[in-house]
């Protein structure tokens, strides 16, 4: 089996080889830090991680950098308005790096939660202004930029005669420049030779905050210099993937692209696979914080556990839209829930002497990794995976040791997709037979007027996780 990225460079599927035989090299762009994470940002690093975690699933060593922006990333795209980090710092009368501060701890918090692994490095622009400052020398001096009252751009027409600019965007260049000079403010207009040229060293005003000196002003970096600067420091000059939003698509990673080249003074491409994943809808429009049609991880997280977002986000390939509404959500949990009944089911099954399910062992992994192989389908990965397990939860009367190799397989796909499918101890502590006795004691208990004591059996119950509900033919009672 072969595996295979859709590279956006190419808009085709490539077979994939590293650079180097077993070490896989990554760059993720990674969250300006100055709010929390709505669920469509981290859908894009559920993703990002489920490419780590099949990688090393297939045995290839991953080295995965996600870069965090504290400086740089104004509200506008044309090299205008306010830093994102300083406009909200000023909104919350606190301090530019106090805010990063804070809300890092909460980006880190979130992560974990959702079982995202931490990356190799997470560096940070504001730790790399002097690598940054050195990188705007060098593309000065290798031709590819010229500065401007203090300001420096990046020659975006020098840089497509020799390379190609627009290729990665699917569009031709007067396309992209038409678009890009109707974006244009007064300033950018008088100091820009052409519309697509990009800051890469920002002459400071004066109520500016975070500043630096620099040969040309007392300045800060353009957004998108960061990026090339930390993935060649941490990955080197030429690397094997980058990824991002499909808003990245254009300028960012264009943007990157051309400073990769003009500051390393390439003559090969920089990055073999570009991938990009799509965005997360709300009734069809882009889930944004500037449409205030968002819901954070926090909020999903007051009621559900990270993994039930999980499973939401490796229902959808990737490179799809998907819409969330509590119902996509409220399926994640009820699948969720299946593949956890089943693992209860399997460990503690008493077993018989079947051995159907040695084949359907062999079945779902070759299933799987000809889905995850094919440009990481995750959703045709998992229902491969929930078939598998709805077969052997009818299937107890296999041999005990193929339930309890079904359960290691379960456990080891549903994790290369980010589930956690740990079976917590209490679980298995109550047997069917027990939690029966249990609900017919309370039964008595309430007949005889006892609430209290009835009560408190439904509460203990509760918290080992045992739902109980009252029907029509007496009460039941759930493991959730
Ligand atoms: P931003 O905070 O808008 O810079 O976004 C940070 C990251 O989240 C980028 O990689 C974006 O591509 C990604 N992103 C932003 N909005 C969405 C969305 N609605 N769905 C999926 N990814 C998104
Ligand atoms: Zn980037």
């Amino acid at each position: 089996m072969v595996l295979r990225f859709y590279n956006t460079m190419s808009r085709e599927k490539e077979d994939f080889k590293p650079i180097d035989d077993d070490l896989v090299r990554i760059y993720s762009c990674g969250q300006t830090i100055y709010d929390d994470l709505h669920i469509g940002n981290a859908r894009a690093y559920a993703n990002w991680d489920i490419l780590n975690r099949y990688l090393s699933w297939k045995g290839f060593d991953v080295f995965h950098v996600l870069n965090v922006t504290d400086v740089g990333h104004l509200t506008d795209d044309a090299d205008q308005g306010e830093d994102k980090v300083e406009k909200r710092a000023k909104e919350r009368g606190i301090e530019p790096r106090e805010l990063v501060t804070q809300q890092l701890k909460r980006f880190y918090d979130e992560l974990d939660k959702l079982n995202i692994k931490r990356h190799n490095v997470n560096p940070r622009a504001t730790g790399h202004i002097h690598e940054m400052i050195e990188a705007v020398k060098d593309i000065l001096d290798n031709g590819y930029a010229y500065e401007r009252n203090g300001s420096v751009y990046f020659d975006v027409e020098k840089f497509h005669e020799d390379h190609g600019y627009a290729k990665m965007s699917g569009m031709d260049l007067e396309e992209l420049q038409e678009n890009a000079s109707g974006q244009l403010g007064e300033e950018e207009r008088k100091e820009k030779k052409s519309p697509l040229d990009f800051a890469l060293w920002i002459n400071a005003s004066p109520e500016h905050l975070m500043k630096w000196e620099s040969p040309w002003s007392n300045g800060y970096p353009g957004w998108h210099l960061e990026c090339s600067v930390m993935s060649t420091k941490y990955l080197g000059e030429h690397f094997d993937i980058h990824t991002g939003g499909v808003d990245h698509i254009f300028p960012h990673h264009p943007n990157e692209r051309a400073q990769n080249y003009a500051m390393n003074n390439l003559d090969e491409e920089p990055v073999n696979y570009w991938l990009h994943s799509e965005f997360i809808t709300v009734n069809g429009e882009k889930m944004s914080k500037s449409e205030g049609n968002f819901v954070t991880v926090r909020d999903v997280l007051e009621e559900y556990v990270g993994e039930v977002l999980r499973m939401f986000y490796s229902s959808s390939h990737y490179r799809s839209q998907v819409d969330y509404s509590e119902e996509a959500i409220k399926n994640a949990e009820s699948r969720l829930e299946k593949l956890y009944n089943t693992l209860w089911n399997l460990e503690n099954a008493e077993g018989g002497d079947e051995d159907s399910l040695e084949d359907e062992i062999r079945e779902v992994r070759q299933q799987f990794e000809e889905a995850m192989d094919d440009d990481l389908d995750s959703p045709r990965a998992l229902d491969a995976l929930m078939r598998f397990a709805k077969k052997a939860n009818k299937s107890l009367d296999n041999r005990k040791e193929l339930l309890e190799e079904v359960k290691e397989t379960i456990q080891e796909l549903g994790r290369v997709l980010g589930l956690s499918l740990e079976l917590k101890e209490q679980e298995g502590n109550l047997s069917d037979e027990l939690l029966d006795l249990l609900v017919s004691l309370r039964d008595k208990l309430r007949e005889e007027g006892e609430y209290e004591e009835a009560d408190r059996i439904r509460d203990s119950l509760k918290e080992e996780g045992i739902q109980l509900e009252d029907t029509d033919d007496g009460t039941v009672w759930k493991r959730s």
